[in-house]
């Protein structure tokens, strides 16, 4: 029985990557200075997995952007306006990241591939582009030079890639005719080339990423898959190949995944629990189980005596020699290693197990079963641990369990119909037609940042820390009211990011220094830990938003995250479901809410930019989680009077398929992100007939380009023509923070101007 481990986080424990790469980025590092970072975290995190015990040890798991596009240079998918440019390979790589490059200066500007989510994670991947003819070309550099690195550290490696079937699934054909299925056929020959060459270069197994398996599959995709294995099992019958799935059950996808004539197969027994029951009855005889027992995603310590009793009657069946022990997915989605903690107390730590510490649990799992009694002592450590978890008084609250007992539906609804509280609302503000606003933070500004850092340090002052944030907001009042906005904002300074913020107040979080997970790229999101009953103590931003109402002459909104991104962007507990985590969020928020209120604020944001990612991977779960969550969010906002006005915002989401759950959020505005595809996004909302008013973004934040009064009248004049006037608000897609102040002040002039002449033309 081996252990083996999928993938390890590339980012390096200090975000070595991350610096080494926006260093050769800004021109101050050179390409090889680059690429002896890499090779340097590789070396350590091959012999950091030997070390732990592990004994299959990933390869090809590194990326200095993505995997995904590693697989399309991998496999020559490379679209005409970078193949055609005169660049070195690694330029070419990073401008298909990113649309830009380091010694690069292009006449125009070329955009970058399209990101996307990796399925429900927050990792995003660059979508490959396909043509309909698109021809495919093996290159194994990578892959190949990574198996021989490890190989001269004396490490044989099991190099990972993301399977042919995922890989079409997940790219995207640029015409609006013809499947990116079809190209299988096409795609193959490439893709066996590919594996060849690995094979040829010594690798006896690869392991091959398919976590496709894990969502509803077509008729495509199943085709597909078949056709793909048989074809590879053909041609390479000396290569092993261990068919890898994660991210939730097999489910109906099972027998066909057990059918595909691979030496192996991995399955996600965290997630997919209910397989392991099928599994040896479905599976050949001669075939490997890589049982992912460890949860890749998460961090809590795995209760190491419950896996051990789950596995054992699926070991009895199969006998040793047929299973490895492996985490449920790639460690990607963890934090690299919690001994960089320092700031958690003990007893927390205790709990939970980072990237480093998930190895360690595989190899003792595998220990545990192979009978080894010298690992007893760590046994019984995780016991104790997983025990004392359980009985804590930090993790239960009666009173927070006690409010949620009590929830009656009251509490999830407004008073009053929309209708009703619309004119309320309007007597109380008095807004004029096409009211603007913006969506929440202003530039978040060297001098902010430096402020929150130094009061971390404990350098200044919580006293002389308040004063600079209070000039920041009286700043950005001022500049609100005299560039004529309607509803105005305090700006966000006070957040370094939108849920990290409200984790450090509300009791049942632990936020970690360094417990930081790729989100894209160089990019790193550090997830808050939600690890009891959330509740609230004390209120978070009224405060601020008293102080910034104090400097006004126009309303102020309160600004809150909403529960469903709360929990989305933290790491959730994994002993209780997450719609209960989620509800005892929305009440901590309600009270928030309540507090704004009763401070005097009239319009309170809740922003829920990840409710649509929330959901299931499977279709048949979407309704159970969007009940749950539309109730957490009304559980949120309902709990003020008629006359105040809620407000959510989203983006970067496609509606259509939710657009009755947004409906049922009841908001009185939502504002989304439109204004890339000029207004197409809309039409979810036109076509739903959606009742409330929204702002559907005028200007996109992402472009430091300030758009013009006249692109943003256009825009407009066209949501003015499928939806009444009188629904409609003027603002920007999303947040200004990451945008500069000289960007921000003619955008939104130039957006008073165009709200002006709406009002005055339509
Ligand atoms: N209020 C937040 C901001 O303006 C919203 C951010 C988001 O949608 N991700 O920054
Ligand atoms: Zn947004």
């Amino acid at each position: 029985m081996l252990s083996a481990n999928l993938g390890f986080p590339r980012i390096g424990k200090n975000r070595e990557l991350k610096r080494a790469v926006e260093s050769y980025w800004a021109g101050a590092a050179s390409a090889e200075q680059l690429q002896q970072v890499a090779a340097e975290l590789r070396a350590e995190h091959w012999r950091l997995q030997q070390a732990a015990g592990i004994e299959s040890i990933p390869s090809n798991d590194f990326s200095l952007y993505d995997q995904m596009l590693d697989t399309a240079v991998a496999l020559g998918v490379i679209p005409p306006r970078f193949a055609q440019l005169d660049v070195s390979p690694l330029q070419r790589y990073f401008l298909m990241a990113r649309g830009q490059a380091p010694g690069v200066s292009l006449p125009h500007e070329i955009p970058a591939l399209e990101m996307t989510k990796w399925f429900d994670t927050n990792y995003h991947y660059l979508t490959p582009e396909f043509e309909v003819s698109q021809t495919f070309s093996a290159d194994a550099t990578k892959p190949i030079a990574e198996l021989n690195e490890a190989q001269s550290l004396g490490i044989a490696t099991r190099p990972v890639l993301v399977g042919p079937v995922t890989f079409l699934s997940l790219g995207k054909l640029r015409s609006e005719t013809g499947d990116r299925l079809d190209l299988i056929a096409s795609l193959l020959p490439a893709y066996i080339d590919l594996l060849r060459q690995i094979s040829d270069a010594g690798a006896l197994w690869v392991q091959l990423d398919e976590p496709v398996l894990s969502t509803d599959l077509c008729d495509k995709q199943r085709d597909a898959l078949v056709q793909a294995y048989r074809q590879i099992a053909a041609e390479l019958p000396q290569l092993k190949v261990m068919l890898t799935t994660y991210f939730g059950p097999l489910a109906e996808n099972l027998q066909l995944a057990a059918d595909l004539p691979t030496a192996g197969l991995h399955v996600d027994l965290v997630r997919g629990e209910a397989d392991a029951a099928l599994l040896s009855a479905a599976v050949s005889t001669d075939k490997v189980l890589s049982l992912g027992l460890v949860e890749g995603r998460n961090i809590w310590k795995t209760d190491i005596h419950a896996a051990i009793s789950f596995v054992q009657p699926l070991l009895e069946k199969l006998g040793a020699q047929r299973i490895q022990i492996a985490p449920s997915c790639s460690l990607l989605h963890a934090p690299v290693d919690l001994d960089a903690e320092t700031e958690l107390d003990e007893e927390l730590k205790s709990w939970l197990a980072f990237g480093k510490q998930k190895l360690a649990e595989v190899a003792l799992i595998a220990a545990a079963l192979r009978g080894d009694d010298t690992v007893q002592p760590a046994l019984d450590a995780n016991r104790q641990a997983i025990m004392n978890r359980h009985a804590s008084d930090r993790v239960h609250s009666p009173q927070v369990q006690g409010r949620l007992a009590w929830l009656d539906n009251s509490m999830t609804r407004r008073r009053s119909s929309y209708t009703q509280r619309r004119q309320l609302q309007q007597a109380s503000l008095g807004l004029p037609a096409f009211p603007t606003t913006t969506i929440g933070s202003f530039p978040q500004t060297g001098e902010i940042r430096q402020a929150r850092a130094q009061r971390r340090k404990g350098e200044i002052s919580q006293a002389s820390y308040v004063a600079t944030m209070q000039a920041q907001i009286r700043e950005v009042i001022q500049f609100q009211e005299e560039v004529g906005l309607d509803l105005l904002v305090h700006g966000e300074p006070e957040r370094n990011d939108m849920v990290e913020y409200f984790g450090e107040t509300l009791e049942g979080f632990a936020i970690t220094r360094n417990g930081w997970v790729q989100s894209y790229g160089s990019r790193c999101v550090k997830p808050p830990i939600i690890f009891g009953d959330v509740y609230r103590t004390t209120p978070i931003t009224v405060d601020w938003i008293r102080f910034a109402q104090s400097c006004a002459s126009k309303p102020v909104k309160g600004m809150l995250t909403g529960p469903v991104t709360i929990l989305c962007w933290s790491f959730v507990r994994d002993d209780q479901p997450r719609s209960e985590t989620c509800k005892q969020i929305a009440l901590a928020i309600r009270d928030e809410v309540a507090d704004l209120e009763t401070s005097g604020v009239q319009v309170i944001q809740i922003d829920e930019p990840a409710l649509r990612e929330g959901l299931p991977l499977r279709r048949r779960d979407w309704n159970d989680y969007l009940v749950w969550a539309g109730d957490s969010f009304r559980l949120a906002s309902s709990v003020v009077a008629d006359k105040t006005q809620i407000h959510t915002h989203m983006c970067y989401c496609e509606f259509n398929d939710i657009i009755e759950a947004i409906a049922g959020l009841d908001a009185d505005v939502i504002s989304i992100e439109t204004s890339r595809s000029d207004m197409e996004l809309l039409g979810a909302f036109v076509n739903f007939r959606y009742p409330n008013e929204i702002g559907p973004g005028v200007f996109d934040i992402h472009s430091p380009q300030a758009p013009t009064s006249e692109s943003m009248l256009r825009l407009l004049t066209k949501a003015a023509e499928v939806l009444s006037p009188a629904q409609i608000w003027v603002n920007p897609d999303c947040g200004l923070k990451t945008r500069k102040w000289d960007e921000v002040r003619p955008a939104l002039a130039n957006m008073v101007k165009a709200a002006e002449a709406a009002r005055q033309s339509l």
